[in-house]
C-alpha cells in the first residue's frame, strides 16, 4: 500500500521562512503562486517578459527573468510545459541553482526518462497535483483540497520529503478532501502517460465514432453531438464517479440505463483492446514513446501538426462547428489554437 497522508496531519510550517521561485506562469504556475502567496509565504515569479510575466504582473506579483528569481531562492517550481523544461534547465537554471536548494517538479516525465539529471547537491522532490491548475486554485478558494503526489528523486539534505510534503500542503493538500500519496518520478510519468495513451483517447475517439454512427442512422448531427458530448453530461458523470465510485455513480441514472450498461459495458473490453494498451504501456515503460516524442520535438512537430490537421478536417467538425456557432461556443476547429492564459 502506498503511503497517505491526511490532509490534517500535514503542514506548511517548513515553508514558513523560505523563499519560493515559481518558474513559468501559466495553468500550475499561476495557481501554485497564488495559492502560496494566499497562504503567506514569500513567491517570486520568474518568467520572460511576455503575455504571462503581464498576468503575474496583473495578479500584483513583481516578475523577474528565471535567473534572478530562481538565484538565492531555497526552492525552485519548475512549471513550464515538459517540453521546454530540458533546455531551460540547462540554458538558465543549473548556473544558478546551489547545494541545499530544493528542485520541484509537478510532472515526474523528464527526470524518469533522463532528460534532466539534477546534481546530487540538490534536493530535487516531485509534487503533482492531481487536479487542473484551475481546480488547484478554484478549490482552495473554497477552502477545498486537492490530492497531490509526492515523490523524491535526490535526497542531499535528508529533508526532501518533509520539503515536499510541506510544499503539498501549501498549495492546498492540507485542506479537507485534500492528501498527499507517497509515490515517485517514474510512477507518475508512467500514469500520467498511460492514462493520456489509454482510457482518455479511447473515450474521445470513440465519442467521434459513436457520433458518425448515430448520424450514419439519420439522427440529426445535432442532437448526436448534444448527446453524446455537447450537453456538459459528461462533466457530472465524472464528479459522481469521483464521489460515488467508477460504477455507483451508474445509481444516479435510470434503471433502464443501468441495465444497458450492464448488458453491454464488458462486451467492449476485448482481448484487442488489452494488446494495445500493453502495447502503449510498454513502449511507456522502455522510454520508446519518450524519444518519439523527443524526434517529433527535434523535426518541428510535423507529425504532430499533420495528424491535427487531418483529425479536424473530419466531416464530424463541420457538424460541430455549425452548431458551436449557433450556441455561440468555441469549437474544436475554434480550440486547437487557443493557449493564452485566462
Ligand atoms: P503551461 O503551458 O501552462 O506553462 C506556461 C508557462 O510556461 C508560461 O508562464 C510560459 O511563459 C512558460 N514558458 C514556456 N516556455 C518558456 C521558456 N522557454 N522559458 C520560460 N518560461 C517558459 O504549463 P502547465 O502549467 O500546464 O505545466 C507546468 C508543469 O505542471 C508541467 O510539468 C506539467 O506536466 C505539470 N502539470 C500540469 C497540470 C495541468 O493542469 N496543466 C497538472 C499537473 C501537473 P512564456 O511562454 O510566456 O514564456
Amino acid at each position: 500500500m502506498a503511503k497517505i497522508w491526511e490532509s490534517t496531519s500535514l503542514h506548511l510550517d517548513l515553508l514558513r521562512s523560505k523563499v519560493v521561485a515559481v518558474v513559468g506562469y501559466g495553468n500550475q504556475g499561476r495557481a501554485q503562486a497564488l495559492n502560496l502567496r494566499d497562504r503567506g509565504i514569500d513567491v517570486r515569479i520568474g518568467n520572460p517578459a511576455d503575455v504571462y510575466a503581464t498576468k503575474a504582473g496583473d495578479d500584483g506579483f513583481v516578475v523577474r527573468g528565471v535567473q534572478d528569481a530562481v538565484d538565492g531562492a531555497d526552492l525552485t517550481l519548475l512549471l513550464v510545459p515538459d517540453e521546454i523544461q530540458p533546455n531551460l534547465y540547462e540554458t538558465q537554471l543549473v548556473s544558478v541553482l546551489s547545494p541545499g536548494q530544493t528542485l520541484v517538479f509537478a510532472s515526474g516525465y523528464n527526470v524518469a526518462f533522463g532528460y534532466i539529471k539534477p546534481p546530487p547537491e540538490l534536493d530535487v522532490v516531485l509534487v503533482a497535483p492531481r487536479m487542473i491548475g484551475k481546480g488547484v486554485r478554484e478549490l482552495l478558494l473554497q477552502g477545498k483540497g486537492f490530492p497531490v503526489l509526492v515523490g523524491v528523486a535526490n535526497n542531499a539534505t535528508g529533508k526532501a520529503l518533509d520539503t515536499a510534503l510541506a510544499l503539498a500542503a501549501a498549495i492546498g493538500a492540507d485542506l479537507p478532501g485534500g492528501c498527499a500519496i507517497e509515490s515517485s518520478f517514474k510512477e507518475e510519468a508512467i500514469i500520467d502517460l498511460f492514462t493520456e495513451h489509454t482510457w482518455a483517447p479511447a473515450t474521445v475517439f470513440l465519442m467521434k465514432m459513436c457520433c458518425e454512427m448515430l448520424i450514419e442512422a439519420g439522427v440529426s448531427p445535432e442532437a448526436a453531438i448534444l448527446e453524446t458530448y455537447a450537453s456538459g453530461e459528461l462533466g457530472e458523470i465524472g464528479r459522481a464517479m469521483a464521489e460515488l465510485g467508477l460504477v455507483g455513480q451508474m445509481r444516479l441514472h435510470s434503471r433502464t440505463s443501468q441495465f444497458g450498461h450492464l448488458l453491454w459495458g464488458s462486451r467492449y473490453v476485448t482481448e484487442s483492446v488489452r494488446v494495445i494498451m500493453r502495447e502503449a504501456l510498454q513502449k511507456i515503460e522502455d522510454g520508446t514513446f519518450a524519444e518519439m516524442w523527443r524526434r517529433e520535438q527535434e523535426q518541428g512537430l510535423a507529425q504532430f501538426e499533420a495528424m491535427w490537421q487531418d483529425l479536424l478536417a473530419e466531416p464530424i467538425f463541420d457538424h460541430e462547428e455549425r452548431l458551436y456557432k449557433r450556441l455561440g461556443r468555441r469549437s474544436s476547429r475554434d480550440s486547437s489554437r487557443v493557449e493564452e492564459p485566462d
